[in-house]
């Protein structure tokens, strides 16, 4: 019998409708497929009777690591280990399909490390991925609405992202206390380039900072009021951060790069 562990985030998938609903979502017959935080392998299972060539997990939990081994023998590949400590660029030997019913508590950690982490070509083709309601309305909130913020341009600057569904928590094992969603992304062919993605990070802390107040301090304080970056990018300062819409914000990491040589 094994005990969930609620640091880990461990919330086990246990309807069967939704665990073959999210290995419908993209073919990987033949594909190289990444797992992360497979647990007991509920997922796994789904995914493996879709037969892809090659099937990688990366779990924390030893004793999940054990059981995992156990269950599929050398059928699967386990990396047991801290996903956040693992560098994503160079650990496979193709472009993987990513699956993860993500621990929440370091949900949001794991895609924008990725994201900051993309070089030019992406090591994925495509990430299928649960996150708590709440996260995932973030993530796909767009410009002059409440939830739009850093998460959301960090998420949209590279990639395409559609909302599969929600789940309910009656469909794990612990029940969790929220509501789920399910995110595809997709690599876009075309963005902003930004040659530090820390500076899209760092701009968009700053302008969100105080999210109910007006473009001008953070402005200024990151860009000592340069006229000529205002004009170029079109800003009323009198907007809030909301106001903005992706595109600004790019550029704005854009401006700010440059600036600093
Ligand atoms: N995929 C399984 C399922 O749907 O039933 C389990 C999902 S559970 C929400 C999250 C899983 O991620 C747990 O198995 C947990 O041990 C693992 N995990 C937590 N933190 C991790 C980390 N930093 N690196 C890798 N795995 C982690």
């Amino acid at each position: 019998m094994i005990r969930a562990k609620k640091s880990l985030g461990q919330n086990f998938l246990t309807d069967k409708n939704i665990l073959e609903k999210i290995t419908n979502i993209t073919d990987i017959k033949n594909k190289l497929v990444l797992e992360i935080g497979p647990g007991t392998g509920n997922l796994t299972s789904y995914i493996f009777k879709k037969k892809p060539q090659k099937i990688f997990v990366i779990e924390k939990d030893n004793l999940l690591a054990i059981n995992l081994k156990k269950k599929f023998g050398d059928q699967i590949n386990i990396i047991n280990d801290d996903v956040l400590k693992l560098d994503e660029t160079n650990l496979l030997e193709d472009k993987a399909i990513v699956f993860g019913n993500l621990p929440y508590n370091i949900s949001t950690e794991i895609i924008t490390k990725w994201i900051i982490n993309l070089k030019d070509n992406f090591w994925f083709e495509c990430l299928v991925l649960m996150f708590q309601k709440e996260v995932a309305d973030r993530i796909i909130a767009e410009f002059n609405t409440s939830n739009y913020g850093r998460l959301s341009i960090i998420c949209n600057w590279k990639l395409n992202i559609k909302k599969i569904c929600d789940i309910e928590p009656k469909a794990f094992s612990p029940k969790p206390k929220i509501h789920s969603s399910l995110l595809l992304f997709h690599p876009k062919q075309n963005f902003i380039k930004i040659n530090d993605p820390n500076n899209l990070e760092k701009v968009t802390r700053v302008f969100f900072n105080q999210r109910r107040k007006m473009l001008k301090k953070p402005f200024n304080q990151l860009f000592n009021g340069d006229k000529k970056v205002l004009d170029k990018l079109k800003i009323d300062l009198n907007l809030r951060p909301q106001n903005l819409n992706f595109e600004t914000y790019y550029k704005l990491a854009f401006e700010y790069e440059n600036l600093r040589g």
